[in-house]
């Protein structure tokens, strides 16, 4: 038995590492219709991941070789800081995180995506996806315990590491107040997480995962005000240190990135912190008017304050 023991706990981390990358890719393939087929240079070498500095420089994308996706996009996401992107529906924001994850690979001549200065077409798509860690706008959680479902960020996380990233992600009362506690089945035949904790379970499997790198899609619907302080809290833990962009739909979420990326039909038209980009009284502004004035709830009183300040 002892014998077998290896190789079965082997497989078992074969199928939590499938597992892994199926969930993590989900949400950006949900939006994909047929993802074109990504093969590794033979003999390619893993990404070595020093400060986990990210470059695209003047990439140019289309999906289907006529509509442009992506026009001459150049920015840089310095080690350890939070890059935030925003624009209209369309405006090529996931599609920014699809190339970094290699759903595609740019073509020669249309620019590069580079990792502490390594082009992402020349590593091992495996050590590219072990680097990044995706946190979906709807997560997708296995019919399985919480603890299994944030435990498979991490192969041999012991239960007190998940209970360790519940807590940081804001998750761990919760799961207490569940009478089997960290093993309550979750998903469709177990109980039923809202939206922003189902963010959370995901916030705590990426933190067990630990990866340099983070891809956020925040989450489009309006989340109460306790959810969303929650969600920010655990954000905040998850981010800490590491290199991050995110798509932001709302924009009072991103007030503390460190740059903001506008974009408009593919191209980034503005770029700046957010008091920088208010003062420049440009698309950015607009946006922002527009939101203020769109709801009355208390995040939006937040962003009026924060417009008169
Ligand atoms: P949203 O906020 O609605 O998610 P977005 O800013 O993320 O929008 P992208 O999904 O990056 O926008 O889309 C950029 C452009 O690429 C759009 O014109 C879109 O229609 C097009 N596009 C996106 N996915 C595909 C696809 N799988 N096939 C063809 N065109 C696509």
């Amino acid at each position: 038995l002892a014998q077998l023991y290896g190789p079965l706990n082997m497989l078992g981390y074969l199928y939590r590492s499938i597992n892994q990358s199926l969930v993590d890719t989900e949400r950006l393939l949900s939006l994909l219709s047929e993802p074109t087929e990504i093969n590794d240079r033979p003999n390619a070498p893993d990404l070595l991941v020093d400060h986990g500095e990210i470059e695209f420089d003047n990439v140019n994308f289309s999906y289907d070789g006529r509509s442009t996706a992506l026009n001459g996009v150049s920015f840089k996401v310095p080690k350890g800081s939070s890059v935030a992107l925003v624009g209209e529906s369309g405006s090529g924001k996931s599609t920014i995180l699809r190339l970094l994850y290699r759903f595609y690979d740019l073509k020669d001549g249309d620019g590069r995506i580079l990792i502490d200065g390594q082009d992402i077409r020349d590593v091992t798509q495996s050590s590219l996806r072990k680097a990044i860690g995706v946190v979906p706008q709807d997560p997708v959680l296995f019919n399985a315990s919480i603890s299994y479902n944030i435990g498979y960020g991490k192969f041999g996380a012991q239960p007190e590491e998940i209970e360790t990233a519940a807590k940081a992600a804001q998750m761990h009362d919760r799961i207490t107040s569940f009478p089997d506690g960290y093993d309550t089945k979750v998903g469709e035949r177990g109980v039923r997480l809202s939206g922003g904790e189902k963010q959370r379970v995901a916030i705590a499997r990426t933190l067990l995962k630990n990866p340099p790198i983070l891809l956020l899609d925040e989450a489009t619907s309006a989340l109460d005000t306790s959810t969303e302080k929650d969600i920010q809290k655990a954000l905040q833990h998850l981010v800490e240190g590491r290199s991050s962009l995110s798509i932001a739909h709302r924009l009072s979420t991103i007030a503390s990135a460190d740059l903001i990326l506008v974009l408009k039909d593919g191209q980034i038209v503005e770029q700046g912190t957010h008091s920088e980009l208010l003062a420049r009284d440009g698309v950015f502004a607009a946006m922002w008017a527009d939101q203020v004035s769109g709801t009355e709830d208390t995040a939006s009183s937040h962003k009026r304050e924060a417009v008169a300040g």
